[in-house]
Parts: structure tokens; sequence; C-alpha cells
């Protein structure tokens, strides 16, 4: 293996690269695009294209594309050759600083809810310049945004470049209020840590409903799952291994900072955990992952399943977003320093965060609602649908010695009783390890657990920031009239976490007692994704939107509308495919199975009258009863998809899917698990969960 020097960034036009290649004032410009947020001079942008394509040939590449994020959530590319066609026959190897800049693209098969219309399909792509470009597969990658040619947002990254952009606003503002004028810049910095499951391809390619649908619409619990807690952290077989060493390798050909790789709670579950960075890029690092964990694991002839719940009934896969606010001075924001000052500093941005997460909870609730992560949330399954944080006994007596405006009392033995904007060092560990809450406090910075393995990171962070913009924004207008500032500042900490108090929870939330204490409290349980999405066109989601100037209404409007949709098309796939495998395979086998049982029976009858064939007599009994049921089950399913009313509105659409369909889908399955519990072994069309799960 060439070393780790080498290979990191091997495969990025990343600042060193841009140091070699261009000139001293083309990179100087770039600089300044870059961390200024200017718009890059035509002239700069023809040169660093053609250096661009130099060090892409020399590294084999034949095409470019502009790699964007649509609402769907992939990523898509569209490959372009370098050649333009001579005079002589020939073809001149060419990309111009407009081609770089900025791409054209037929893009009418993506989704737009209404915001293009198809008379107008073209879009175009712009150059993100804060994200490195990079090859992949022989192609020259320009991380790039995709806009309407309105100027509207069609994707993903727009949106979070714009929130970065808000917050950077907002928190330099308060911070040059604590004096911090040499500060020109804050960023939000992100670790992703993603959780996977690998099983064999050939297991798998005969799963129908896992290659369809990304999960498993059928399947018994198997003998053995997670009970023995033998996986988690255990010892990583040598084909994973071998997986996961080429899964790095390629990672950091691409400079992204694979770090943390272990096995998870379900048996073939896994994670890796790449070092955080800022957002944006954490953003595309995320699902340039996503994308070669596949194109890896199928080489090594197994299948990486990224979706929430593959299967039933062990643990489904999360995706936890590390959440932090950086400096350009190297400072995060959300640690808490050694000084007195540096601790009011940092209890007012962990007040706004905290804050923010309250006054928006319904908002964030939306940002991780998809058909596929209500198998999660709000399914008795890590974290809850109900939004709270966790800040660990520590953080939570000092803030409870505010609110009360009583004196600090130390939970670590040893500590003398401080003042309150003196904070103890909190040990980093002491915060950590609450799995239940969607947000925990881990130290230095915020976990948000509740996202999906299969998502799109940029969804939540566009969130994030922006709440956390618009209340430093209302943060900074007050204190920037203050007479006496630290009054100010501890009068607006106290008055803050009073307000807000109730989002905080330290206990388990998995607990009944939880819900009901939640709704006391009148924190909102939004559990499906048809009750969350509604919120996100509430008046005041939009008006904080249009506020820090990161959605317009029919931005807004068009987003809630692909998701209303996008949840309807994937039920509506899942049940098609119940039905088909249903009626195709399990009732098939069920029956199959009924007529040897049956002809054993008939065949001892006449063997030995008079002695009851106790075993087939039942066994046929049960088989009869469930296929039966099976049967009807199925014909139900089916009318429920038959009489969806497809010119009702998005969300009547929704609603009666989650109510009529999801049901009649789960009534299938629990008659075919019965089933396959009975059923002889030779004659289950399917692999079990056993063998799915064991399958490497
Ligand atoms: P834990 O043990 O709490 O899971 P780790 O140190 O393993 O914490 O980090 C988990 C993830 O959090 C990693 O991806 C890591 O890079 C990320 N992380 C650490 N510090 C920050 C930070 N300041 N901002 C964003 N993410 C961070
Ligand atoms: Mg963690």
């Amino acid at each position: 293996m060439p070393n780790l020097d080498e290979i990191f960034g091997a495969y990025v036009f990343d600042d060193t690269m841009m140091q070699k290649r261009l000139p001293r004032e083309t990179y100087a410009a770039l600089l300044r695009t870059r961390e200024q947020g200017r718009s890059l001079d035509p002239a700069v942008a023809g040169v660093v294209a053609n250096a661009m394509k130099d060090w892409a040939l020399e590294m084999g590449a034949t095409h470019y594309t502009h790699w964007f994020q649509p609402m769907n959530g992939a990523t898509a590319e569209k490959h372009d050759a370098f050649i333009t066609p001579k005079k002589d026959g020939k073809v001149l190897m060419e990309f111009s600083g407009k081609e770089l800049v900025r791409g054209e693209t037929d893009a009418s098969s993506f989704p737009s809810g209404g915001l293009r219309a198809t008379f107008e399909a073209r879009g175009y792509t712009a150059w993100d310049p804060t994200s490195y470009a990079f090859i992949k597969d022989g192609t020259l990658c320009i991380p790039t945004a995709y806009c309407s040619y309105g100027g509207q947002a069609l994707d993903k990254k727009t949106p979070l470049l714009r929130s970065m952009q808000a917050l950077n606003k907002q928190a330099l503002r308060i911070l040059h209020l604590f004096g911090h004028t040499d500060v020109v810049r804050v960023f939000p910095t992100v670790g992703a840590e993603q959780e996977y499951f690998l099983v064999d391809k050939e297991v798998y390619r005969k799963r129908p409903d896992l290659m369809v649908t990304g999960r498993t619409l059928f399947g018994a619990k198997p003998p053995k799952g997670q009970e023995m807690d033998d996986h988690y952290f255990g010892v990583i077989k040598p084909r994973v291994q071998a997986f996961m060493k080429e899964l790095n390798t390629e990672l950091w050909k691409l400079g992204i900072l694979a770090k943390t790789e272990h096995n998870e709670a379900a048996p073939a579950q896994h994670e890796i955990a790449p070092i955080f960075t800022t957002v944006n890029i954490a953003a595309d690092h995320n699902q340039l992952t996503m994308d070669i964990m596949k194109k890896v694991a199928d080489r090594h002839g197994m299948v990486c399943l990224l979706h929430e719940k593959p299967f039933g009934s062990v643990s489904g896969s999360g995706k936890h977003n590390n959440y932090a606010l950086s400096t350009d001075t190297g400072v995060n924001l959300l640690n808490p320093g050694d000084t007195p000052i540096a601790n009011a500093q940092f209890l007012l941005f962990l007040s706004a965060f905290i804050a923010a997460v309250d006054e928006y909870q319904e908002l964030l609730r939306v940002t991780v609602a998809y058909a596929a992560n209500d198998h999660r949330l709000g399914a008795s399954e890590a974290p809850p649908a109900i939004m709270s944080i966790f800040l660990g006994d520590e953080l939570n007596a000092v803030i409870e010695s505010i609110v009360s405006e009583s004196p600090y009392e130390s939970h670590q033995p040893g500590q003398m009783k401080l003042g309150v904007h003196i904070l103890p060092k909190f040990p980093k560990d002491s915060t950590d390890r609450n799995r239940t809450s969607p947000f925990a406090f881990t130290g230095n910075k915020f976990e948000f657990r509740s996202l999906g393995s299969s998502q799109s990171i940029s969804g939540p962070n566009v969130v994030l920031n922006s709440t956390l913009a618009d209340t430093l924004m209302h943060m900074a207008d007050e204190l920037e009239q203050a007479e006496d500032f630290t009054k100010a500042v501890d009068a607006l900490i106290r008055r803050t976490l009073k307000k807000h108090m109730r989002i905080i929870f330290n206990g388990n939330g998995y607990d009944q007692a939880w819900v009901e204490e939640a709704e006391k409290r009148g924190l909102a349980n939004l559990r499906t994704t048809v009750d969350a999405l509604p919120h996100y066109v509430d008046e005041k989601n939009i008006a904080m939107f249009e506020r820090q100037k990161v959605y317009t209404r029919e931005e807004v409007q068009s987003r809630y509308d692909v998701k209303l949709e996008t949840y309807v098309k994937v039920i509506d796939i899942e049940a098609l495919s119940t039905i088909d495998i249903a009626r195709r395979m399990i009732l098939p086998a069920a029956i199959a199975y009924s007529g040897e049982v049956a002809n054993a029976l008939s065949f001892k009858r006449s063997l030995t009258p008079g002695v009851p064939a106790v075993a087939e007599e039942s066994i046929l009994a049960k088989l009869t009863r469930h296929t039966n049921d099976l049967y009807l089950a199925v014909e139900t399913l089916d009318g429920a998809v038959r009489t969806m009313d497809t010119d009702a509105s998005h969300l009547a659409q929704a609603q009666y899917t989650r109510d009529a369909v999801v049901p009649a889908m789960n009534a299938v399955r629990a008659e075919a698990d019965a089933l396959e519990t009975i059923v002889g072994a030779k004659f289950w069309p399917l692999p079990t969960y056993q063998e799915l799960l064991t399958s490497i």
C-alpha cells in the first residue's frame, strides 16, 4: 500500500495543487472569492479552468461534470468530454472559464415541486469554489449549486450556502460585541457518523424487496438477532475488513477524512465516521462517501444497504450529525472556555442553540421526516420523534443554577462552588452517552441523532444554521443597544434559558413517561412524516427563512411538495412490491407446502386408519388459516392502493397512504411472516433474516 501522505487528496484539486499550478495572483484572487464570498472574475475563472483541465488530463480524466445535489437527496452528474472539434477534423482538449463557472442542464426530470415549469426546463449549475473539484471514475467533478433561470434554488447546496452566510453574519455581530474584532468568519463544522449494513450480493439478489425498495418487506424475526450484544464493537470479519480498507483508501484519495470504523449494534451493521469539517464540504463528502461505499461493496461481492430500516426486527441505521461553530481564528464557540468572559460567550451561544431548537422543534422534525425514517423515529427506536436536548448532569446543573439564580454546585467531587459565569472544565465523557436523545451535547458540540442513514445532511443543517442565525440576530439586536453589556448578556442568557428550559430533557427518551411529560411541557410529538411535513409551511417558519434569506416562500412550498410526493411514491412502490411478492412467491410456496402436507396426511390416513396424524393435521390447519388470511390481506392492500384518489392534494394522498396503505401493508407482512415460521425451509422462496444477516 502506498503511503498515506501520497494518496491523501491525490484526486483532489486542493490548495496544494492550486498553489502549484496557478499563477500567484490567480490563486490569491480565488482565495478572496472563497473567503469573502465574492463572485469570481471571468479572467480568473479562465486561468483556473485551464489549470484544472491540464491536471485532470494528466490524471487520466477525459470528461468533466458539474456535480450537484438535486432535491431528491442524491447527487447528479452529466458528463461532457473535454473535446472541442478543430477545422482539420481533429479535436482539441478544452475547458473554458465559462464552462467551469456555469453549466446549463436540461434537468426537467428532477423534482422541482412546481418551481420550474416544463417550458423552462433548463436550470443552470454554478461552481461552489469553497468545495474542491475532484476526479471520480475518470471524470473531473466540479461541485456546483443548481438553480432555475429565475434564480430559485433547485438543489440542496444553494440553501446550505445561503444559511451559512446568514449564520456567519449574525454570529460575527455577537463576537464583535464580545470584542473579537479579529474574527472575520464563522462557520458551522460537521462530522457525520454514517451507519450501514453489508450483505452478500448473491443472497441480496434473491430478495426482490431489498433490490426494489432498499428494505425487506418480509422476514420473520431470526432466532438470534442482536440480543447478545456481541456485534457492537466486535471483531471485524476479514471480508468486511477488506472492504473497509479499500473504502478508506478511496475516500482518502478524494480528500475525505475517513477516520473511525467499527461494528454497530445489529449483526452485519457497521459505522464509518470522518473527522469534522466545514458543513458544506461535510455535506459533499457524505454524499460521496455513500456513493463510494456502494461501489466498493459491489467490488467485494457485497451490497451496502443505506436504508434506515433494512430489517424489521433489528436496529435501523442512522446518521449522527455532530455540529459545532468555528471561527476562522480556530475557536469552537460551543467549547466552554476557561475564563468567565469566555464562559459568558459560550453560555450565550449555548442558550441561542437551545432557544433555536425549542422555537423551531417542528421544523427540525421536518428535516428528518421521510418514509424510511418513520421506521426509526416514533417507532420505539433511537431517537424518539419528540425533539429535546440532552445536556448531561454537569452542564444541566449550571443551567439550572442560572435559571433559579442559585449558586452552582458541581456534581464532581472536589470542585468548589462557583459563580454563574465560571464554569468547571467539563470532562468530555461526563456529558456523553444518552443514546435516546435527539440532540446530545457531547462536550463541545451537539450531536443531532435523528437523521436517517440514507439522507443528505444538507436539510437538517440548513435549518440548524438558519434558526441559529435568526436567534442570534434577535440577541445581537438587543445587545447592541445595551448600556451595560455584561449585565445585558447575563440577563439575556437567564431569560432565554428560562423561556426554553422545557426542551431540555436528561432522562430516557424511550420511556412512555417521557411522552406524557413532553405533552405537559407542550412539546410537539410528530410521530409520522405526514404529521410533521405540514409544519414546513407554517407561517412562522416561512417568515424565518425569508428573514434570513435562505428560502423564499415559493422555495419552501416546492420543497414541502416534493417531500409529500416522495412519501407517497416510496410507499406506493413498497405496496406494489409487497403485493407482487406475496402473490407470486409467498402464496405459491404456502400452497405448495400445504399440498405436500395434505398428501402426507392422506397417505398416513390410508396406511394407518384410526391413528390420528396430529402433526400433519395441525400444521395443515395453521397453514390453511394463514394462507387464507394472507390472501385476503393482499386483496385488501390491492384495494387500498387502487382506491387512492390521485386527483387529491399531495397532503391528502400522503394522509391516505399513511392511514390506509401502510396498515394494509403491515397486515400482509404479519401473515407472511407467520407462514415463514411454519412452511418447510426448502419451500420458502426468500432467504431468511438469519441467512441475510450472516451472509458475510
Ligand atoms: P463521540 O465519542 O462523542 O462520538 P467523537 O470524537 O468520536 O465523539 O466524534 C464523533 C464525530 O464528531 C466525529 O465525526 C468528529 O469528527 C465529530 N466532531 C468532533 N468535534 C467536532 C466539532 N467541533 N464540530 C463538528 N464535529 C465534530
Ligand atoms: Mg457519536
